[in-house]
Formats: structure tokens, C-alpha cells, sequence
């Protein structure tokens, strides 16, 4: 099992902070941010996952976080990131104090009687505090990316793609490999906004591990936006927001250039696009630097998510030999508000899966953890149904998009491995392959969709060597 589109240092980070995912109170809050001011000494607390749409009505100010932790600056994030909160110690750092005013599209939430900052924070506001907490060291980023990495073990996980890789990262990499602490194996796509990072690269050449424990030869781009935040760039205006289209972040010439030089240095590159302009943008790029890069054999360029796509374009993908990285589980968490965006026509070229797949082209399923569960029967329970987890629509949404079980096994697995370039050596088994493969407490083939998303993983073998094993019931 090979998720192609990960984000394994934010997972790891997710873990490693306080969760307050469904606490109910301040008070409950607190106590566990008290438990944490114990153990480290004047470092940052951090936290998330408090809901600051259900607290809305009931902010609470900062005396109580203050007085459980006077020395540790703490800052918790809420669940949806409109909105943080932050202790006294935290304003003090950040240098807030009655003072100071609201950034643009942002709120400093002050108390009615002495307009003392209370230490709840309003959108852009989060950044006067959050700047300041300093910036990951590698030991850091090893205990994250280590902790990470045995969740996917746990969930059946061999090999991953992580989108979005910078040098901290990959000091972390090596030691964690050096110190045989990665049971996964790594492909890594390198930040293409880095200048240096890139330059320095596209220098030396890729990094293929014969191994492959971690294998360095692909640039990930940002085209545009998210769907939900309305940031993704479509060809026409948005069905419920008539005066915007979305923005593109990365333009196409730049898109361009850097697709030329990675081909004549033997670098893939994959590039976020969601909205209907952006995949388009970044089709035409593609193929201008295909067209121009003659020495350019077998180069796999990647488009990450390929959300909403433009009809004409769908059949673009198998005639350039570009591959359409896809996520379900993301078309099942959007699809309340899915098609409000888009509207009716439109939402008809949104996580075509089944569209792109009968035009030939290769199309490799992962979750984008953890924006998602990592669970990857989560991914194939949502390919085949297009259901939420309860069964919501019936039937499925927009069900002429599913894909049978054996297109959501081999996104899962063989095409997962056709995407960073390794399906001789894994993706099956079979003899000669790396035996890297999980084994499972039911046949995936016999049993109901539903049931897919109770299967447990038994154990997990990396290079024929267990790294993950289930404790007894
Ligand atoms: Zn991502």
C-alpha cells in the first residue's frame, strides 16, 4: 500500500501537539495544557483542535491559561484555523498589549471593560503571535517525522509520496534512515518555491536510491488554491461567489521553466492544481515543455489532486502521458458544499476518477494526510462508493464517477508505483519484487464496501521485515 500524496512532518506535528480535538470546556483545556506546562520548561505549548465555531458565543479569556502556565508561552490553535488562543505569556512575546491595533482582516479580541487583549486571536490576527514561536530544529522534525511514520506502518502504510519537502526535512530523513528509525519507505518531492533548494538540485541531479529507502527527483508547484476557501482557479466565476474566479499562484510561465529545466536534468515535476483553470494552466505548460524537451523519455510529469476538471481537457492527461494524482477522500469530504462552488454543470468534471481513468491515463489514489485519515481503506471505501462513512447519498454522489475495487486497489498500490517511477520493483507481489506488503484481518474482495472500512491491518512487511504488528486482542 503506497499513498502517493502525503504530508508526513504535518502528521507527525498533529501528534506531537496537545489535542484538543473535542474538548468541551476551558476548563478541560486548561487542565491539559497544566499537565504540559510541567513537563517542559519555558518552551512553547502548543496546541489545536479546539472548535472555534462552537466556542464562538463563549470565548474565553486568557486569566485562567495565564495563571496554569505563567512560564510557558502557549498558543492553541482552533480546529478550523480561523482563530487561536493564546496565554499572557504568548501576548508578551508577541509584544500585544492594549495598544495595539487589529491587522488588516484580522481581530484582537479585547476585554469590554479594560481593553485588555484576552488572548483570542481572529484570522490574520493569529500571525502577530504565531511568527514568534520559533522555527523547527531538526530533532524536532525527527520526533515528528518518526512518530508519523509509525502511525502509517500502523494503518498498513509501505512507501509514501510527502508533497512538499525542504532541507530540515531532509536532514531529518537521512538521520532517521542513518539511525534506522524510518520503517517507510520515502519519495520526496522537493519545495519548488525554494530557489536555493531548487537551484542547488537541479545542480546536482536527482537522487534515485536502488534501495529505495528515499529517493529525491521530483519538485512539487502550487498552481492555485483549496475549492472550500474559493482559492481555486476556475475558467468561470464561482456559482456562489459570481465576482471571483479564484487565484493562480504560480503562473504558467513559471509553471514552464521549471518542467523544462526538471526534464533536462531528470527531475518529475507535480504540481497542485484544483480548480478548472489551474489543471489547464498547467496541462499547456506541461505540454510545451514535453514538446521542447526531445531528450525528455519517460518523464511522468504529475498533477496533484486534478480536482475540477474542464471536459476537453480530461482526455489531454493519457495523450501527454501526464499522471492525474487523485484523492477520494477528498471528493467525499467536499461533496456537501462541492457543487454550491461549482454548480451543476461543472460538478460533472469534479473528481472524475472514473472519466480519467477510461481515457488510459494513470491515475495513483492517496489521502493528502492530514488534512484527511491516513487510513487507505478509507481511500478505496470512498473510490468505490462515493459515500461518506455512514452511507450518505445513498446510491453515492455523482455514482457514474465510481471506480471498481480493482482501479481503487491498484491507485493504492501499482499505480502508486508508476508515479515515482518504481512499479518494476514494487506495487505487487511478485517474485523478485522488494516484498513490501500488509496483511489484512479480511479478503478486500469478498466482502461489502462498508466492511472495507472495519478491515484491520494485521501486519505491515517492509523488504520482507515486519515493521508494524497488531497486538493480540
Ligand atoms: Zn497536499
Amino acid at each position: 500500500m503506497i499513498d502517493a500524496h502525503t504530508h508526513l512532518l504535518s502528521l507527525g506535528q498533529s501528534l506531537l501537539k496537545l489535542n484538543l480535538k473535542g474538548v468541551a470546556t476551558e476548563q478541560e483545556a486548561i487542565a491539559r495544557v497544566k499537565q504540559k506546562a510541567a513537563a517542559a520548561a519555558n518552551e512553547w505549548i502548543l496546541g489545536w483542535g479546539w472548535d472555534e465555531g462552537e466556542w464562538a458565543s463563549h470565548y474565553p479569556n486568557n486569566a485562567a491559561l495565564s495563571a496554569a502556565s505563567p512560564q510557558n508561552p502557549v498558543y492553541l490553535a482552533g480546529l478550523h484555523g480561523f482563530a487561536a488562543w493564546a496565554n499572557k505569556r504568548a501576548l508578551d512575546i508577541a509584544g500585544i498589549t492594549k495598544e495595539t491595533k487589529d491587522p488588516e482582516n484580522g481581530k484582537i479580541l479585547r476585554d469590554e471593560k479594560t481593553g485588555e487583549p484576552t488572548g483570542i486571536l481572529l484570522n490574520r490576527a493569529q500571525e502577530l503571535v504565531a511568527k514568534h514561536i520559533p522555527p523547527m530544529t531538526v530533532a524536532q522534525a525527527k520526533k515528528a517525522l518518526a512518530l508519523g511514520a509509525e502511525e502509517c506502518v500502523k494503518n498498513g502504510l509501505t512507501s509514501i509520496h510527502e508533497a512538499q519537502v525542504t532541507q530540515l526535512m531532509l536532514d531529518a530523513y537521512r538521520e532517521l534512515i542513518r539511525e534506522k528509525r524510518m520503517p517507510l519507505r520515502l519519495y520526496a518531492m522537493l519545495d519548488g518555491a525554494d530557489n536555493p533548494l531548487v537551484e542547488e538540485w537541479l545542480k546536482r541531479g536527482p537522487e534515485i536510491d536502488a534501495q529505495h529507502q528515499l529517493t529525491i527527483r521530483a519538485f512539487k508547484l502550487f498552481a492555485d488554491g483549496a475549492l472550500g476557501s474559493r482559492g481555486a482557479a476556475l475558467l468561470e466565476p464561482y456559482n456562489d461567489a459570481p465576482q471571483t474566479k479564484g487565484v493562480v499562484t504560480t503562473p504558467e510561465a513559471a509553471v514552464y521553466d521549471l518542467t523544462r529545466r526538471s526534464l533536462q536534468r531528470g527531475f518529475q515535476v507535480c504540481t497542485h492544481a484544483i480548480g478548472d483553470a489551474a489543471n489547464r494552466m498547467v496541462l499547456d505548460a506541461y505540454e510545451r515543455a514535453l514538446r521542447e524537451s526531445s531528450e525528455a523519455r519517460d518523464a511522468r510529469l504529475r498533477i496533484e489532486h486534478a480536482q475540477v476538471l474542464s471536459p476537453q481537457d480530461i482526455p489531454r492527461f493519457a495523450k501527454l502521458g501526464i499522471i492525474a494524482s487523485m484523492q477520494p477522500v477528498h471528493c467525499t469530504s467536499d461533496m456537501p458544499w462541492a457543487e454550491k462552488r461549482l454548480g451543476p454543470e461543472r460538478i460533472k468534471g469534479a473528481y472524475a476518477w472514473r472519466s480519467v481513468l477510461a481515457t488510459g491515463a494513470h491515475v495513483p489514489f492517496s489521502s493528502d494526510f492530514p488534512g484527511e485519515t491516513l487510513n487507505p481503506f478509507y481511500g478505496i471505501y470512498a473510490a468505490i462508493t462515493r459515500q461518506d462513512p455512514s452511507g450518505n447519498p445513498p446510491g453515492g454522489w455523482h455514482p457514474e464517477q465510481k471506480v471498481s475495487l480493482d482501479d481503487a486497489l491498484r491507485g493504492y498500490t501499482v499505480e502508486a508505483a508508476y508515479a515515482e517511477f518504481a512499479e518494476k520493483d514494487k506495487g505487487t507481489i511478485e517474485n523478485g519484487k522488494l516484498a513490501d506488503f500488509t496483511v489484512i484481518d479480511k479478503d478486500i474482495t469478498r466482502v461489502t464496501p462498508k466492511e472495507i472500512l472495519s478491515i484491520t491491518v494485521l501486519k505491515t512487511f517492509v523488504a520482507g521485515k515486519a515493521v508494524y504488528e497488531a497486538r493480540p486482542q
